[in-house]
């Protein structure tokens, strides 16, 4: 799960972290009232207003503007909230529809008052797998996007990593802030930001902090002025302040939907719709479309309780994606008895009425002879296989005359 923007600073700030204070608001009226509160704090009439979508480089979109004056504060506010944000990372990137923008977050100006003598770092924490270790990924080329720096000046990207077990030590801090070329208050402060940042990283069970930019002021402060976080979806329930963050309208429709049917869906870009029993199953399955030439459309798990029902709602499910141009259903009998689950399959076909694209089915394990009986005699536009190989032959086949 991921948070906006204003979400991940009050998590970082519980933590310690120095951020980019602000306030969030939904309306021009409440961005007012922001700018109001953040004056008497701040003593200046300079802001920035941000949009909050969960997707990065706002400010190359338009959604992030400085406003001098109250004047400005509200033609922005007035422009961003509700505009269609189109962004690199929103879907479809800049040719895309873009997503609407329903808040924004009225920040103090950070770069105040020497916007010429700060300074933009880059630092994320991330997992990585193969280290079996955290790892803090930073550069002193903060502001842009890191890939294109990782890419063209690899050498200025340095990673650190912590082992799980002894956590972060304070040497590694100072290393950071050494590598990061600063020196005495900054110094000390960046040590304490990463410090900070790391015991927030593992308190909310987090996949991902990326701070871009993470910011030296003239005054040597060392602030989050951007953030970006996942969260561990497995961890939330002992999280239940941080899960009550979850943005439905952030989150594709469909994975919504199927989180209600209790359904293990996640959107991929493809074309061929699965619906598999077993996570290892499906991915297996996903591999083999691979290797027939085509490209999953999503990944399905229904879980041990395959039966008709639910196999409807997975039905409706991977329809909804107009991209998929055939389905392959791969169900493994054990718990669940395949005649059964065929049945389901011809229900769901017939109730479901307007189904167009080809489904190959391949039903393996108990009962497997008499399910592929059933589909076969079904009088159904549906293809049954016992291999998994013949199945992903069926979906080449049909890929072909679509
Ligand atoms: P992103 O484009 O979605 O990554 O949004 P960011 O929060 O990173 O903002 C984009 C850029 O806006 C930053 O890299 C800064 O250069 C600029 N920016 C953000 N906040 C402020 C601010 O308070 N003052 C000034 N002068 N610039 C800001
Ligand atoms: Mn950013």
């Amino acid at each position: 799960m991921n948070l906006h923007e204003y979400q991940g600073k009050e998590l970082l700030k519980s933590y310690g972290v120095a951020i980019q204070d602000g306030i969030v608001a939904e309306t021009v009226a409440e961005a007012v009232d922001a700018w109001h509160k953040l004056r008497e704090e701040t003593g200046t009439d300079m802001v920035v207003v941000k949009a909050q979508i969960h997707a990065g480089g706002r400010g190359k979109g338009g959604g992030v503007k400085l406003a001098k004056n109250l004047e400005e504060l509200k033609l922005h506010a007035g422009n961003i909230l509700g505009m269609m944000l189109k962004t690199p990372q929103t879907p479809g990137g800049l040719n895309g529809p873009g997503k609407m923008v329903r808040k924004v977050f009225i920040g103090e100006d950070s770069y105040r008052p020497d916007f010429k003598a700060c300074k933009e770092f880059y630092i994320s924490i991330l997992t990585d797998r193969e280290r079996k270790s955290n790892v803090i990924i930073y550069s002193t080329e903060g502001g842009m996007e890191i890939e294109k720096v990782a890419a063209e000046t690899p050498h200025l990207v340095h990673k650190e990593y912590v082992d799980a077990e002894l956590g972060l030590q304070a040497f590694q801090c100072r290393k950071i802030a050494f590598h990061l070329g600063l020196s005495g208050l900054a110094f000390k402060n960046m040590t304490q930001f990463v410090s900070n940042l790391y015991a927030a990283f593992v308190g909310a069970d987090a996949t991902l902090f990326e701070i871009n930019p993470c910011l030296k002021s003239a005054e040597d402060r060392i602030i989050a002025v951007d953030c970006k976080v996942a969260l561990d979806d497995n961890a939330l329930f002992r999280h239940k302040d941080l899960e009550a963050m979850r943005d439905k309208n952030e989150e594709d429709p469909t994975e919504v939907e199927a989180k209600e049917f209790d359904l293990n869906y996640v959107k991929l870009d493809g074309n061929v719709g699965c619906m598999v029993n077993g996570a290892g199953l499906a991915m297996a399955t996903m591999d083999i479309i691979k290797l027939s030439g085509g490209e999953p459309a999503n990944f399905l798990d229904v879980g041990g309780t395959a039966d008709a029902a639910r196999v409807q709602q997975a039905f409706s499910i991977i329809l909804k994606d107009p991209a998929v141009k055939a389905i392959l259903i791969n169900i493994f009998g054990g718990i669940v008895r395949c005649d059964r689950v065929a049945q389901g399959v011809v229900d769901a076909y017939r109730n479901l009425g307007n189904v167009k694209v080809p489904i190959i089915v391949r039903l393996q394990g108990t009962n497997a002879d008499v399910a592929k009986k059933i589909i076969d005699e079904s009088g159904l536009k549906v293809k049954s296989a016992i291999l998994l190989q013949e199945a992903a032959d069926l979906v080449k086949e049909v890929l072909a005359c679509a």
